[in-house]
């Protein structure tokens, strides 16, 4: 493969040796990718043609970067900062939910998965949490629309063990994926009651454009269910824990 060139977001950073570095990327036109930097790092550090901040998580780049012999992690030869989404960096709430969607979209992708819609919901959602939308509102969006993308979320107009349509007695299944009717509930005791108001919400926000959902109103008793059954869905569907999971239980608190 000849030098690359394209836009990419951190998703994750590890030290490697004395002076190099791991980067987990998601970049728009190779999804993601694993790669090195060489000599940033220690007192012999080299000033590589890095831009400052450039190589710190959820940084908004552009990344030159090129294939290694019999290795599929590739060698970062440049990294120029497009954003580095000061306003995040300066409030803990903000840090804290921009530091879970990277470690989600790390978790839930694999290397070399192009996907453009990812990539632009992933840049929408951190500028958003630069701006002043609540940076729940913001992080519920992306987890539906995320959740969408990879083809994990399933109709709600439908039953996910029938396939008969559902009406407003429906309940949310985990083990199912998705709302089940009545004649299914055996199949799942554990299927929870699920308010209309959230089971519009949900489809709205699916099927909705990201710029128009931005501004959406959630009554606040929505919003909580939400958190709850997207948290437990997730959690269904990611076998690691997230570690910043636990620091966003305490922000949410
Ligand atoms: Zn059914």
């Amino acid at each position: 493969m000849a030098i690359q060139k394209s836009e990419g977001i951190i998703l994750r950073k590890q030290d490697l040796r004395e002076t190099s570095l791991i980067l987990n990327i998601y970049t728009r036109d190779f999804g993601k990718i694993k790669g090195i930097v060489r000599g940033v790092r220690g007192s012999r550090a080299q000033g590589l043609a890095v831009g400052g901040g450039s190589l710190e998580v959820f940084a908004h780049d552009e990344i030159v970067f090129y294939e290694r012999k019999q290795s599929d992690i590739y060698t970062v030869s440049q990294c120029d900062l497009l954003d580095f989404f000061y306003p995040i960096r300066g409030s803990l709430e903000k840090l804290a939910y921009a530091s879970y969607i990277v470690e989600l979209v790390d978790s839930v992708t694999a290397l070399g998965d192009k996907n453009i819609e990812v990539f632009d919901l992933l840049l929408n959602s951190l500028k958003l949490l630069s701006g002043e939308s609540s940076s729940r509102r913001v992080t519920r969006i992306f987890e539906i629309k995320l959740l969408h993308l990879l083809g994990l979320m399933p109709t709600l107009e439908l039953c996910a063990s029938c396939g008969l349509r559902v009406d407003a007695s429906a309940r949310f299944s985990f083990r199912h994926g998705g709302l089940i009717c009545g004649a299914c509930l055996a199949s799942d005791n554990q299927a929870r009651p699920i308010l209309q108001g959230t089971v519009k919400f949900i489809e709205h926000i699916r099927t909705s454009p990201f710029e128009k959902v931005a501004r959406v109103k959630v009554a606040s008793e929505v919003g909580r269910e939400l958190e709850g059954i997207l948290r437990k869905f997730l959690d269904f569907h990611i076998e690691r824990r997230l570690k910043t999971l636990e620091f966003l239980k305490e922000i949410e608190k």
